[in-house]
């Protein structure tokens, strides 16, 4: 299978990197660059840097670097071909690979496309289809309006064996596919959902890859089902090749920019709840679809925000893994924090109720460990000294799940304040339970390294004179095109850089070269380069000022030669005097009014040294 270069060369250019990777991460601007935090490794404080230009980014805390292909592998696990693929859809651009390798893109394609149908379709018969009607009246009676409904998409599936499949003539293939609908007994083609309300699902970037279906509360003056079988309140699109419900977060794709200006992502437990906090004006609201909040869905979470706040019914919170939590918000650098919602009573219904407390319980939310300690504290009868020993047992069983010791101290001192009891009596017990844990315990995966299969810079420092003219050279090419040549650069590395970029080609593809003919490093450095940071825009004297330094160390270097030659001989005492004084009298002369033709002559001698001892 072969994609030409000059096809690569064509996705990368159509693809711009920071939209791309704000597909992921929350990308904000400082000066020329993007900076968010980095999506390869946890972290708190941005060291990710992506330079728009030249469609590179790179990370100051993991190395990780890169262009779009490189970022789309590393995210998505695909392998060189299939991220090439995936941004030539993404930018419409038709590839011309064998036909070997076709056949799976343009399945997915197919299916995303059959999608998208599906729901405008059911969109359009929940707005004006008349057997919509009691859909329609169910949404409003949970204050879901009409621009709610096309804000997100909602449907209808109507009570019918094949409406869908049959209106949009779908066959087996798509319909399995999508898992819309699938082929019957009777060799019939059959939906899926039917008399459901349609909350479609769709990606981080806006493409519709499922749906879910609800059906609506039992009309009291219809008849029960014949069969008097009882369905189940939510059914969802099955796996696909298009959808992952270990990788969805239902209402990302609205939710994002709210997400990444508060910092702060709601995680609910249905989609009704993810839209009232949508109504109650806090956007920033996702669920997980028809699966327990997991190891995928955190990968996705910690790109965006890192306060990460349960807005599940008290139980259902309550139930939550609690060694995976801890697990998760060591790993991720995340903050997983838990709403106090008022008992019994979920987002959606609040949000009708008492907007303000909703936003409040949000506001209030508390870290998941003290959320935990409250529930055994608030159930507790604490009038009887026996009934505090067996409450402070159980929040010792509890404390002792939390890995930090620290923490755990924390939390002690607050319960032992509660029960009126000695810290220093309590503190035994957590150290008893947390080297002997009582309950089912997830192993512990150590986090992943990822950071092992990213090249490290080897040697020691590069010169600063150096660096600088590369960066001049990367960000003001016209200015510092001519006035550069291979032989001001002394540092091997620094040279193989600069060559590369004289010849004009695009970033990407010099450090591409590099990387196949093994420079590693200088294709390191330069990934490093080309996202760092200008403080200030350079002008023609700071071209100067760098050409000055840069020619110093050259000539330097030059005239160290020149002695050794002297030492060893070849050449005479008279000629290599001459030499010296000539070249020193020069660099003096540089930054002075005859600067220009000092630097000139300068650049001569390093190119006829540079002949003489290649
Ligand atoms: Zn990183």
């Amino acid at each position: 299978m072969a994609i030409s270069d000059s096809e690569i060369a064509q996705v990368r250019a159509a693809t711009d990197i920071v939209a791309l990777i704000s597909e992921y991460v929350a990308l904000k601007k400082t000066g020329r660059r993007w900076t968010g935090l980095c999506p390869f490794h946890g972290e708190k404080t941005p060291s990710f840097s992506v330079n728009a230009e030249e469609g590179r980014y790179y990370c100051f805390g993991c190395r990780a670097s890169g262009d779009q292909i490189t970022f789309v592998r590393e995210m998505q696990h695909l392998d060189f071909v299939e991220a090439v693929r995936l941004l030539a859809d993404r930018a419409g651009i038709e590839l011309h690979e064998d036909a070997n390798a076709g056949p799976a893109r343009k399945e997915r394609q197919e299916l995303l496309a059959a999608m998208e149908k599906a729901v405008e379709w059911y969109h359009e018969r929940l707005l004006n289809s008349p057997d919509a009607r009691p859909a329609r009246d169910y949404l409003r009676s949970r204050g879901i309006s009409g621009e709610t409904a096309r804000q997100f998409k909602l449907g209808w599936a109507p009570d019918e064996w094949d409406a869908l499949s049959n209106t949009l003539k779908m066959n087996e293939k798509i319909l399995t596919g999508t898992g819309l609908g699938f082929v019957n007994k009777r060799d019939r083609r059959q939906d899926a959902l039917r008399a459901r309300l349609i909350f479609p699902i769709f990606d981080s970037a806006g493409r519709a890859i499922a749906v879910g279906g609800r059906i609506l509360p039992p009309d009291p003056h219809k008849p029960a089902r014949e069969d008097g079988r009882v369905e189940a309140k939510y059914k969802n699109s099955p796996e696909t090749t298009i959808y992952s419900k270990r990788k969805s977060l239902y209402a990302l794709n609205w939710a994002k920019d709210d997400i990444i200006k508060s910092g702060e992502i709601i995680v609910c437990e249905g989609y009704t709840d993810v839209i009232a906090f949508f109504g109650a004006g806090m956007p920033r609201a996702v669920a997980t679809c028809g699966t327990a909040l997991g190891e995928d869905h955190f990968k996705t979470m910690r790109n965006f925000a890192t306060r990460i706040v349960l807005a599940y019914d008290a139980d259902k919170a309550g139930q939550s893994a609690a060694a995976s939590v801890y697990q998760w918000e060591r790993q991720h650098e995340v903050d997983v924090l838990v709403a106090r919602l008022p008992k019994g009573s979920d987002p959606a219904e609040l949000a009708q109720k008492d907007p303000e407390g909703l936003r409040q319980s949000i506001a209030t939310a508390v870290p998941f460990l003290q959320f935990r300690l409250d529930r055994v504290l608030d159930a507790a009868n604490l009038s009887t000294p026996e009934g505090r020993v067996r409450t402070a047992e159980a929040a010792m069983q509890v404390l002792a799940e939390h890995p930090s010791e620290l923490v755990r101290d924390q939390y002690l001192m607050q319960v032992a304040d509660r029960l009126r009891l000695e810290p220093s009596a309590l503190r035994p017990r957590v150290a008893d339970f947390a080297r002997n844990p009582v309950r089912r315990e997830i192993p512990n995966k150590p986090p992943q390294e990822e950071a092992s299969t990213r090249r490290r810079i080897t040697s020691g420092p590069m010169p600063r004179p150096g660096l600088e003219a590369l960066r001049l050279y990367l960000h003001f090419p016209r200015e510092a095109r001519e006035r550069f040549i291979a032989q001001y650069f002394v540092n091997e590395i620094q040279r193989e850089i600069f060559e590369g970029l004289a010849t004009g080609s695009p970033v990407s593809e010099v450090i591409d070269a590099l990387e196949r003919s093994g420079e590693e490093e200088a294709a390191s450095v330069l990934s490093q380069l080309v996202v760092d940071e200008l403080d200030r825009e350079y002008t023609s004297e700071d071209v100067t000022a760098v050409v000055s330094q840069l020619l110093r160390s050259a000539v330097g270097e030059g005239l160290r030669n020149v002695e050794r030659e002297l030492r060893d001989g070849t050449i005479s005492p008279d000629v290599a005097m001459a030499t010296i004084r000539d070249v020193k009298e020069r660099v003096f002369l540089l930054e002075t009014p005859h600067g220009e033709v000092a630097e000139k002559d300068l650049r001569s001698w390093l190119l006829t040294r540079s002949v003489s001892t290649p």
